[in-house]
């Protein structure tokens, strides 16, 4: 259906140019390089003839595929980013294809002896046998989330070349800056004009997640009273005890490094300090809104305890909410995800429905009132070296746009 050549020099395209966000830079898009591939995308929506063509001065590229039906359907959109995460160079990445994969070690780079191994990466074993692309070892690879443009780029040009398929109106957008937090603040949602979107920027084949944290980061910091050790007695105060004092005061196993699913956590991610000062900086995680509120409260609670403890304000705690769970945005309009759901079963593809431990644009743009969980692009190892897709999922990840297009046209027929 398509073409493996078609997808592979598509992505390729994409890849090659360097995207890198940087999280200490103000502006939008936080890199100038950014716009290299945001152009390259606007000259192409308009060559496979995609309508309403946009790229606005934050370098969000925006598209319309018209409806070709004349029942009434709701819009729907597509989203994905172009930029590629600060944590991993993506300059001159120079990507390579291993045809039949035989399940065995992919020596990615030979002088250096980095190699992609099944054993440290298990879910290589169920791609054996189809084609998957890799880094040479010396960078990521940019599948997060380049495949997801791939795969919305081709749907789209495949709706344009295949008019017997039914689909109402189609819209895309491309974001700068997801890797840092920021692909959904200057998203002009009213513009974009869809009823609900899905980001094309999952992982693994059947991936399906419309749940992720809710998340707030807490700063405390204690104030303690220096006096020369010598003659300190009765007066000296070790900020650095009391801040020891609360952080053994939460729950030692409720931490990242020992929840999983759907428990939440209380993570510890920094700590300076001396005798007169100390500052504890924490991230509060609960895909739980009850629990969520009672964390926050729980670390309320314990500042005011300390307090009075010591009988002085010596503690204090600023709690800073940073995303919510979509969950609340997506269940009103579940059947946006039962499509998704039934569009991969039709096309034999087993959806794997989980709660992200974790955030995502799509979390951010429900909050801003477009509905918008996340389907599979195909890569894996995201944000390193190791990182790679299978075209395959990328074949199929582009299947389910299409699908879902047409089985939402054929929902709302009278
Ligand atoms: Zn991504």
């Amino acid at each position: 259906m398509f073409r493996k050549d078609r997808i592979i020099d598509r992505f390729f395209g994409y890849v090659k140019i360097d995207t890198q966000s940087d999280p200490k830079s103000n502006s939008t898009p936080s890199t100038e390089k950014q716009w290299d591939l945001a152009n390259k995308l606007v000259t192409e929506l308009k060559e496979i003839g995609m309508q309403e063509v946009s790229i606005d001065e934050n370098a969000y590229v925006m598209a319309s595929l018209p409806a070709n039906v004349s029942h009434k359907v709701p819009v729907i959109g597509f989203v994905a980013h172009f930029d590629t995460t600060p944590d991993f160079t993506g300059t001159n990445v120079n990507p390579q294809i291993v045809e039949n994969y035989d399940g065995g070690d992919i020596l990615l780079n030979e002088e250096k002896n980095i190699i992609l191994s099944p054993e440290y990466f298990e879910d290589l074993i169920q791609y054996k046998g189809q084609t998957l692309i890799t880094t040479d070892g010396t960078t990521l690879l940019g599948a997060d989330d380049k495949a997801g443009i791939t795969e919305i780029m081709t749907a789209m040009e495949y709706l344009i070349d295949n008019p017997e398929i039914p689909h109402g109106t189609i819209k895309v957008c491309f974001t700068p800056d997801e890797e840092i937090g920021r692909g959904a603040h200057k998203f002009d949602v009213q513009k974009f004009g869809a009823e609900w979107a899905y980001t094309m920027d999952g992982s693994q084949i059947g991936e399906l997640e419309f749940e992720n944290f809710n998340a707030a980061g807490a700063v405390v910091t204690v104030e303690g009273k220096s006096v020369h050790p010598g003659y300190a007695k009765d007066k000296l105060v070790n900020s650095m005890y009391i801040a020891q004092d609360f952080i053994n005061s939460l729950p030692r196993l409720e931490t990242p490094e020992h929840t999983e699913g759907r428990q939440g956590f209380f993570h510890l991610t920094n700590i300076h300090g001396n005798v007169e000062e100390t500052v504890l900086e924490y991230i509060i995680r609960d895909h739980d809104k009850k629990h969520f509120e009672a964390r926050k409260k729980m670390m309320k609670d314990l500042v005011a305890e300390i307090c009075k403890q010591y009988e002085r304000e010596c503690v204090k705690i600023e709690i800073k909410d940073q995303y919510f769970n979509m969950k609340e945005k997506v269940e009103p309009v579940m059947q946006i995800v039962e499509i998704a759901e039934e569009a991969m079963k039709e096309l034999h593809i087993k959806p794997i429905i989980k709660p992200i431990r974790g955030g995502t644009d799509g979390a951010q743009l429900s909050f801003m009132g477009l509905p918008c969980p996340n389907i599979f692009a195909g890569g894996h190892n995201f944000h390193g070296k190791y990182e790679y897709v299978p075209v395959e999922s990328m074949q199929k990840a582009t299947e389910v746009i299409v699908k879902i297009a047409e089985m939402t046209a054929n929902k709302y027929k009278k």
